[in-house]
This record gives C-alpha cells, structure tokens and sequence, in this order.
C-alpha cells in the first residue's frame, strides 16, 4: 500500500468531505440516543501539516488554510465556523506543545479527530486501517479515549463485522484511496452487506471523479441496491480540463441523509465553491 494521506489531509476534498460529516454527526446528536460512528478507512486521525510529505504537495494550502484564514467567517455557514473551531482546538493544543502563534495552522485533524471533537460519552467510534504503520498510529492516538476502538482490518470487510450496531443508530463513512482499481466495486459490495444488515444507517461514500464514465457505472450500481434514499453530492473547484493532472472534483453519496440534508447543504457547497474556487 503506498498510499499516505498526509499528502492530501487538509485538500478542497478534505474540506468538503469533513463539512458534511460534521453535518451528519451534529444532526444524529440531535437525540440524546447514543450511535456509532464507523470509519471504514481511517487514515492517522491527525495530520502535521508542517512535515515534509504534507509540505511537498501543499495541497492543505488550497483547502483548510484558505478557509482557516477567511476574513468574512462571522457570515459563514453554521457548519463552516464549527469546522474552523474545531480545527482551531486542534492547533492551539499543538500550539501550546510547539509555542507558536495562534494562527498558524500545524495541525489538520482527520475523520476521527474530526468526530471525536464531536462525539457524547454516550456514543462510540469504531475505526479501521488497513495500511500497518498507520494503524499503529492511529492506536497511539486515541488509546486514551475509551469511546473509540480501532481495528487493523480491511475496511470493506467492516460491515460484516460491525454492523448493525446495538446502539441502533450509526453512521458509517467510506473514504477509501482509490489507488486500487476495484475501489468502486468494493464500495457496492459492502454497501449490500451494509443494506442487508443496518438498511436504516446512515452510509457516506467519498469519491474523487476524473473520468465521467466510471462515476455513472457506480452511481447506477448505487440506484440498484435497494435503499430507499440516496442523496448524491458533487464539489469542485475551479474550471475542470481535460488535461488536468489535479484532482479538482469529487462526490459524496449519502444513503439515506437526514430530513432536508440536501436543503442543508446547498449553501454550504455554494460558499466552498465561491471561497475555494
Ligand atoms: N477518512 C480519513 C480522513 O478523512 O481523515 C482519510 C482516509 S484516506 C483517504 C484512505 C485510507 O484508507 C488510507 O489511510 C489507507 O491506508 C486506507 N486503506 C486503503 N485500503 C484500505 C482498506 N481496504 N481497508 C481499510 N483501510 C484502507
């Protein structure tokens, strides 16, 4: 596995991608009803934006940084400042180990981070990591948080042993890597395991879309598992080339997304759009 996503945490996607989530948790904690989170690929759970590998793409630079350093944030979406906050929190621990200024960004929290910042003492977070030095360090990171169990597994695997929940709520992110070719095939096939054991849970796939062809093979794929309701989302920044090398636009399906998500989100991908563009 050569994949690290230290060389993209903090991207436009990432942004996208973590806004929603935020989203999608904050709405389950709007019942006092414990959940699950599941993460079915985890990565690290926090990402130093100062090291090597991050500073060799940059990539945070286009994302988090932008949005971290917006001068207008008082009229922002609500989940954009919650998202500031929360990657705030992050820094001004790192700050107070590193004694830097306020506003510097060292530190992007990842999925985990992201909703552990989140998560009640009620609820749990099950993570999964197939790649081996990251998962060791993803147990480092969150040993001391009883709520959360990491798992050293292949995440398409995890609906199996996962689900359903006894809590009777979760929520289950995908956020492979797309590095292997069957990505989307291994996507399907875990949703139907996901469908046939938890078809009330909340599912929300990330993918990156370079090609037109491959994305609407999965998105009918999607049409013919059987859930009720799929909501399909797509972020992009700047004006797309047949010639880009960068990635420059993704997509999220949620299977079945709270009441008026779609509404919900629709000015929070229009204010991205604008700010990333
Ligand atoms: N969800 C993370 C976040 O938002 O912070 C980022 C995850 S990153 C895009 C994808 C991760 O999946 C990588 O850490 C990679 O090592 C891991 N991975 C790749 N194949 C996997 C598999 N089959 N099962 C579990 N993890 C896998």
């Amino acid at each position: 596995m050569q994949y690290h996503h230290i060389y993209h945490a903090g991207n436009f996607a990432d942004v996208f991608k973590h806004c929603v989530l935020i989203m999608l948790v904050q709405t389950l904690c709007k019942k006092d009803k414990p959940f699950v989170f599941l993460d079915t690929h985890a990565g690290i759970g926090r990402y130093d934006v100062t090291s090597a590998m991050a500073q060799k793409t940059g990539e945070y630079q286009a994302g988090i940084s932008v949005v971290y350093g917006f001068p207008d944030l008082a009229n922002a979406p609500d989940v954009i400042k919650t998202y500031v906050d929360l990657v705030r929190a992050q820094n001004h621990q790192d700050a107070k180990k590193i004694a830097e200024s306020e506003n510097t960004l060292h530190c992007y929290p990842g999925s985990p981070a992201i909703v552990q910042a989140l998560l009640r003492p009620q609820d749990r977070m099950i993570l999964v990591e197939l790649h081996q030095e990251d998962v060791k360090l993803l147990k480092q990171e969150f040993a001391q948080d009883k709520r959360i169990a990491v798992h050293h597994a292949n995440g398409y695997q995890s609906m199996k042993a996962f689900l359903p929940p006894k809590q009777g709520r979760g929520l289950i992110l995908m956020d492979p890597a797309f590095e292997d070719p069957n990505d989307f095939n291994n996507i399907i096939a875990a949703l139907k395991d996901g469908l046939e054991r938890f078809p009330h849970g909340i599912y929300a796939v990330w993918y990156p879309i370079k090609d037109n062809l491959p994305i609407r093979d999965f998105q009918q794929e999607l049409s013919f598992l059987g859930f009720q309701n799929v909501l399909l989302t797509e972020f992009s920044i700047g004006k797309v080339a047949t010639a880009d090398t960068h990635l420059k636009r993704c997509g999220m399906a949620i299977i079945n997304p709270p009441w008026q998500f779609a509404e919900q989100l629709e000015p929070v991908i229009t204010w991205l759009e604008a700010v990333l563009c």
